[in-house]
């Protein structure tokens, strides 16, 4: 109905406010710009731009980047090709079909090196790991990175840091004997070394590439071969988290992290209006950032959705709404005594309708 806040409607649709929609959207868009390589024509009328707030003929590119206030040298390159289409990848990938699947291969996997990475963030801090096993060798060797917080950086990348470490571990050993296997738990990692196209934190896998790349090249044994298995992580137990050491690495931050970032900064700057808490008051879970009522609804026919949401804003043609803007002389149900025609008498107790 016409009559609902433009607020509720808003937070329905998950979408902020329109000022905060426009600082969200503004501050992604120079996200985008400033993640474009040397090489894009845009890229050096933006490095001016960021450069200096000018006081006389401020283009767009000026007041984009002097409101999102964001340090253009901090923010990772997404390159537009990674690699020629017909590129051999120097590794090969086994994803197993099913959890049981996969342990049961690792368990039969015979190979004298293993080594596993992880990435994971805890205490919204985000670090890799990885661990080599030779047989015979009773002290497995351990890297571990530190990548930094939670707001530059994404699990993802941590995932695909672990698998550069590992290369990194076998790059470290002298006499290194095939077939080798790494196993990480993320299957997105996995496969996205053989995709093409060019995403936040792909840089890191193309980095884990070259480095295999370079061990095939520096290595002479002709039964050359590294696979890099999915196996399941932390299943049935606890997994044992190694502390992070060492200094917080320089990596750049991640674009798809400052876009996370950018949405629960907004939403954050929105629960603090006063609006918001007249509009939670219909629903406690519902937020801007939450998508529970769009992924609630989204098999349903719009006017099936319409209703939904007159029935939850109460903003609906029942007597007690129509009394209330001046369309009714009654805000009684017209077929109970003494009792208001409202959302919850409509839908659980009028015997009219129940
Ligand atoms: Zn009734």
């Amino acid at each position: 109905m016409c009559t609902t806040t433009t607020d509720t409607l808003e937070i329905h649709a998950k979408l902020l406010p329109l000022e905060h929609q426009i600082q969200n959207l503004s501050y992604q868009a120079a996200l985008c710009l400033a993640s474009h390589p040397t090489s894009h024509p845009l890229h050096a009328p933006v490095q001016r731009a960021a450069k200096r707030f000018v006081m006389r003929h401020k283009s767009s590119l000026h007041h984009l980047f002097h409101a999102s206030e964001l340090d253009m040298e901090s923010v990772e390159t997404i390159t537009h090709s990674r690699r020629p289409p017909s590129a051999i990848s120097p590794y090969s990938i086994n994803i197993a079909n099913s959890r049981e699947q996969a342990v049961v291969n690792h368990d039969l996997n015979e190979d004298k090196y293993k080594v596993y990475c992880d990435g994971s963030g805890i205490d919204d801090m985000i670090g890799a790991t990885a661990v080599l096993y030779r047989r015979g060798r009773p002290q497995p060797c351990i890297l571990h990175y530190h990548l930094g917080s939670a707001d530059a950086h994404t699990v993802y990348e941590a995932e695909a840091v672990g698998l550069t470490l590992a290369a990194r571990l076998l790059a470290l050993e002298d006499d290194l004997t095939y077939p080798i296997s790494i196993y990480v738990d993320n299957q997105a990692t996995i496969k996205s070394g053989d995709m093409l196209s060019t995403k936040s934190g792909h840089y890191l896998i193309d980095n884990f590439r070259s480095s295999i790349k370079q061990l095939k090249k520096d290595s002479k044994d002709h039964n050359f071969k590294i696979t890099i298995h999915w196996i399941s992580g932390h299943d049935s137990e606890p997994a044992t988290e190694i502390p992070m050491q060492g200094s917080v690495a320089q990596q750049p931050i991640s674009t798809e992290a400052q876009r996370q970032e950018s949405c629960a900064r907004w939403a954050r700057q929105w629960m603090k209006s006063p609006r918001y808490a007249r509009t939670i008051r219909l629903d406690p879970h519902l937020t801007a950032a939450r998508k529970s009522f769009t992924s609630l609804v989204q098999h349903l026919p719009k006017r099936h959705i319409s209703l939904l949401l007159w029935l939850r804003t109460r903003h609906i043609s029942l007597n007690q709404h129509l009394y209330r803007i001046g369309k009714s002389i009654t805000p009684s149900c017209p077929h109970c005594v003494n009792t208001l025609e409202m959302v919850q008498h409509y839908l659980l107790i009028c015997p009219q309708y129940v």
